[in-house]
């Protein structure tokens, strides 16, 4: 990471605290905030960098709880692993399939809570719905005129 230096200590130290994000607190509060991160380079970095691992964990945390729904989809219907739970672990069927939808379960449990921990405890869902909305604003002047015209107003 770049090695540069806050223009204002007091209310870098006070952005670094808040972990750069500042859409809790009120706008008239706000102004100040925004004033310095549109001035200083290290927070606005500080700040994108901290968003950008709001929703890596976001995403990492959603596809955990969709490998372990798919995975407990995989041992509901295909007959999980037989010949290696007889041959290579000497395990009952039974006992294997138990112990792997318990994992999955378990597992499924786990990320639930880490993706509602991380969509309450981060900023990520304004995050993302920000640049979903950006997304769509861009895809939407490029739509043709023909398409455009029926869209309501
Ligand atoms: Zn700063």
């Amino acid at each position: 990471m770049a090695r540069t230096q806050c223009t204002d200590r007091v209310v870098g130290a006070i952005l670094a605290s808040w972990r750069y994000d500042i859409s809790g607190i009120y706008p008239e509060m706000r102004k100040d905030y925004e004033n310095h991160l549109t001035e200083c380079g290290h927070c606005r970095s500080r700040q994108k960098f901290h968003r950008s691992l709001d929703a890596t964990l976001a995403v990492l945390t959603s596809l955990a709880v969709f490998f372990f729904l798919f995975a407990l989809a995989v041992l509901k219907h295909i007959k999980p692993l037989d010949h290696v739970a007889f041959n290579v672990f000497g395990l009952d069927i039974y006992d294997m399939y138990h112990m792997l939808f318990s994992a999955g379960i378990a597992g499924l449990c786990f990320s639930v809570i880490a993706l509602a921990l991380v969509m309450t405890a981060t900023p990520a869902p304004s995050y993302l719905g920000g640049i979903a909305s950006e997304r769509a604003k861009l895809i939407e002047e490029h739509l043709p005129e023909a398409i455009k015209a029926l869209r309501p107003r």
